[in-house]
């Protein structure tokens, strides 16, 4: 085992509800500095690992470690963390200063340092002239920034942060993104951020655990997990993608997959464990899919003719659904890039081709 000292590792921790198993056997090592975030579907358990990191729950096994210290039964504000929850419950009756500072005072640090420190804070989150303000004559996005300010100025080692977005509309949700990013690189601290959005997910993080029913499926670099899912649930829920049924011919590489019975397709990744003769899935992605008239079809890997069935003006692309002489349909995603590049109309007759390395076959 590596004696590397991660900012926080859990090993091998399970956590029950009476009969539901929220977190089950889950060992992830965050490293220092990191931005790593835990995504998955509601009820998959997120919440619950946070909350066993930050010591509001205690596991019903395993390790809960903190800078390498097990943090046994240590209770939240004996931990070196601090928690923005998604409701930030700001005290109403004090300004944006007496929020910040309050942690603070609590604790007796003398006036100076706490005047410092929340100015300090308030800086960091862009809030300086607003220090005077009570809550609510602040939007959304700046009450989420005085929570920030709150957690930061207890200087923790690490941040943890459930849906701190979630409450907040598309447009200003995407401009927190990157300032809470932005932040993160400033102070270097590290963050464990909980999200069911894989959009934010993918934007923000250094890497990604993705989870499901209580267990982590993959952790990986945004582009990891994008372009290798681990297995079809991580495949289905990043991105879009494309899944093509099959049986396993062989295991190459690379290797063959039969699909309605007639059609072969290589595919140049496969989840771990497969066996030929089982059944899978292809997963390809619409982007990846190259779409030509039969006559100019390039020379590719895989190349399966079919018809056009809709086509989709998305703006920035197109999207076409081409029904495949197996029966099934393939998403196409086209960008737009010039004038004059060719379009697709519902009927035509085409070739999708794609390489056999931007495929994974993936247990069906
Ligand atoms: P969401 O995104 O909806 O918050 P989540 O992934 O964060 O979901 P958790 O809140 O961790 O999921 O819940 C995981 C499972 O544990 C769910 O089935 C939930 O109902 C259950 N659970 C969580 N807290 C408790 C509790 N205090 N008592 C009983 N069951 C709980």
């Amino acid at each position: 085992m590596s004696d590397e000292v991660y900012a926080v590792e859990l090993r091998d921790v399970v956590k029950r509800f009476g009969d539901v198993v929220a977190v089950d056997h889950v060992s992830l090592q965050i490293r220092e500095g990191e931005f790593f975030s835990l995504l998955g579907p509601s009820g998959c358990g997120k919440t619950t690992t946070l909350r066993l990191i930050a010591g509001f729950e205690m596991p019903t096994a395993g390790v809960v470690l903190i800078g390498g210290e097990p943090q046994g039964y240590l209770p939240p504000y004996r931990r070196p963390v601090n928690t923005v929850f998604q409701h930030y419950a700001l005290f109403p009756h004090m300004t944006v200063y007496e929020n910040v500072a309050f942690g603070l005072e609590m604790q007796g640090v003398p006036r100076r340092q706490v005047r410092q420190r929340v100015l300090e804070a308030l800086d960091l989150v862009q809030l300086a002239d607003l220090e005077s303000r009570r809550p609510h004559q602040l939007s959304g996005g700046q009450q989420q920034r005085v929570a920030l300010a709150r957690a930061l100025v207890n200087r923790p080692k690490v941040l943890l942060l459930d849906e701190p977005l979630g409450a907040l509309d598309l447009k200003l949700r995407k401009a927190m993104q990157v300032e809470l990013k932005n932040l993160q690189h400033r102070v270097g601290i590290t963050f464990v951020y909980v999200t069911h959005d894989q959009e934010e997910a993918l934007t923000m993080s250094d890497r990604i655990a993705v989870v499901n029913l209580g267990r982590v499926l993959q952790v990986g670099t945004p582009e990891e997990i994008y372009e290798h899912p681990a297995d079809r649930f991580v495949a289905d829920f990043i991105g879009e993608t494309n899944f093509l049924q099959g049986t396993l011919r062989a295991l190459g590489p690379p290797l063959q997959v039969e699909i309605g019975g007639s059609l072969k397709v290589s595919a140049a990744r496969a989840q771990q464990g497969l066996a030929v003769g089982e059944p899978v899935v292809v997963s390809v992605r619409p982007e990846k899919v190259r779409l030509s008239p039969p006559e100019e079809a390039p020379p590719a890997a895989n190349r399966v003719s079919g018809r056009v069935e809709q086509v989709v003006y998305m703006g920035t692309d197109t999207r076409y659904q081409v029904r495949l002489p197996t029966g099934e349909t393939l998403t196409v995603r086209l960008q737009n890039t010039e004038a004059g590049d060719r379009r697709f109309r519902e009927g035509d007759e085409v070739v999708v081709a794609w390489e056999a390395d931007q495929a994974s076959a993936l247990r069906a």
